[in-house]
């Protein structure tokens, strides 16, 4: 007994001192790399941003950052952008390189199209260049970083990019109004990171007739110049104004929790405004259009009404419906959507507007699961849309045509809630969509998510939702 004691001691102070020498070690060693950081790298600056859905929700913390300095020109039809963006690596694996989405890149056919123009790449905490490394796909592009971004890790890198406008009725494009004035539609104009998921930064083809956007939560600092005879529409909130010289004039926003920013410049625009529930309704028509800004500024009251008490209260404090001159009918981007300036144009803004819930506030991969979205904002849009049966969940490329892929996402898609509406009552489906938001608010949404909480709703054997969802999925 004794003696077994004594080879204890020994053995116990043996592996303290092993253990003291390892942390020492440690010390010295973690002391150094310290040093040695702070030498080498300037420290981010980094604007993080948490919010929460609901007391009940979880809170989401917004790390990534675009600080853009971004100037039109209104002759050339282009603009060029120095750009910032503070990655924060949110896998858990390592990063060697990052993904963006270049979208103008994608219009270099179209009359004054070109693909843009990246230079003066470079870590922003080192000074050190870094290689871009073009894709395929034009709107594609990748920078190898100057050293591997572990998980939860912050980087910096910032370029300047030049971008070119082509003259195109559509949500990228510029278009000449009344013959002497001009319009600039900016959608999807900063370049944007691609989300990293199952390994891999996701990154789809653009296609000009629905939706193939994904992006996660941002903060943004913009500041545009353009000219003083135009006026500006952006997401977020205009928060300094600096005269440059007496043609010049250049605006500050910040965006914060946003999945894009948009910008439209236009020299033709009236502004009509109201506040609704505390959101400043802005709405942005060219001149004499005063009936419908007027029709569009009610439709807006009654939607945001509506939705805030149903859904819960939309949470920034500005919204803006821009007309274009655009073939679509309307499209969604967060706290600005465009509208055409055709009959059905203002009617579509009640959508665009529900969109703001379910595309900005809970994001999706709007390529492989366009239904997301698209089906709950259109059941939202048209309540008794019920006649038609198909399924919803394919990816865009599993549909043979932009027809079938439109008529299953909005008629399929409505009908499969109105049916489930119909059947197991509204306080049901408002249950279901209220803890959709509540745990998935700020965050994105994958297919088997949302078909897991909609068996939690309606069954795990459900006949509706048999008819609507690939069987792969239940
Ligand atoms: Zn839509």
């Amino acid at each position: 007994m004794k003696h077994k004691n004594i080879k204890l001691i020994i053995t116990l102070l043996i592996f303290i001192i092993t253990i003291s020498i390892i942390f020492n070690t440690n010390k010295k060693s973690s002391k150094i790399t310290d040093s040695s950081t702070k030498f080498e790298k300037i420290p981010i600056a980094n604007k993080t941003v948490t919010v929460q859905w609901n007391e009940n929700s979880p809170k989401v913390t917004i790390q990534n950052n675009y600080i853009a300095n971004f100037i039109l020109d209104v002759d050339n039809n282009c603009y060029n952008i120095n750009l910032t963006v503070n990655v924060i690596n949110d896998s858990n694996d390592t990063w060697n390189e990052i993904y963006f989405r270049d979208y103008p890149s994608a219009f270099s056919d179209k009359e004054n199209g070109k693909v843009s123009e990246i230079t003066n790449l470079h870590d922003t905490q080192t000074n050190t260049s870094l290689e871009l490394i073009k894709n395929e796909d034009p709107t594609v592009f990748s920078v190898k970083l100057a050293s591997p971004l572990l998980p939860n890790e912050l980087t910096s890198i910032s370029f300047d990019y030049k971008a070119y406008v082509p003259y195109l009725n559509a949500r990228y494009g510029y278009q000449t109004i009344n013959n002497n004035s001009k319009d600039f539609y900016l959608a999807n104009c900063i370049p944007i990171l691609c989300p990293y998921e199952n390994g891999k930064f996701q990154y789809y083809p653009y296609f000009a007739v629905g939706e193939c956007f994904y992006s996660k939560m941002a903060n943004y600092d913009v500041t545009v110049t353009i000219p003083k005879s135009y006026t500006l529409i952006a997401t977020g909130d205009n928060t300094e104004i600096t005269n440059i010289n007496d043609n010049l004039i250049k605006y500050k926003y910040t965006a914060n929790v946003v999945r894009d920013f948009v910008i439209v410049a236009g020299e033709n625009y009236e502004i009509f405004s109201k506040d609704v529930d505390n959101i400043k309704i802005n709405c942005y028509f060219h001149k004499g259009e005063i009936e419908k800004a007027n029709e569009a500024l009610n439709l807006a009251t009654e939607t945001f009404t509506k939705m805030n008490s149903r859904l819960g209260k939309y949470p920034y404090k500005q919204f803006s419906i821009v007309e274009c001159e655009m073939e679509m009918l309307g499209m969604e981007y967060p706290q600005v959507i465009l509208i055409s300036t055709s009959a059905e144009g203002v009617g579509s803004s009640i959508h665009e507007i529900i969109h703001q819930w379910f595309y900005n506030i809970i994001g999706n991969n709007q390529y492989t699961s366009a239904w997301i979205d698209e089906s709950i904002t259109t059941y939202l849009t048209n309540p008794g849309l019920d006649q038609y049966t198909g399924i919803i969940t394919q990816p865009y490329n599993e549909f043979e045509n932009d027809s079938d892929y439109s008529t299953a996402m909005y008629f399929y898609g409505a009908s499969f809630y109105n049916k489930l509406e119909e059947k197991y009552g509204t306080s049901k489906i408002n249950s279901f969509m209220n803890e959709l938001l509540e745990n998935y608010a700020y965050k994105e949404i994958s297919t088997p998510e949302l078909v897991k909480l909609l068996q939690k709703y309606y069954g795990t054997n459900n006949s509706i939702i048999k008819k609507y969802i690939e069987e792969k999925y239940l």
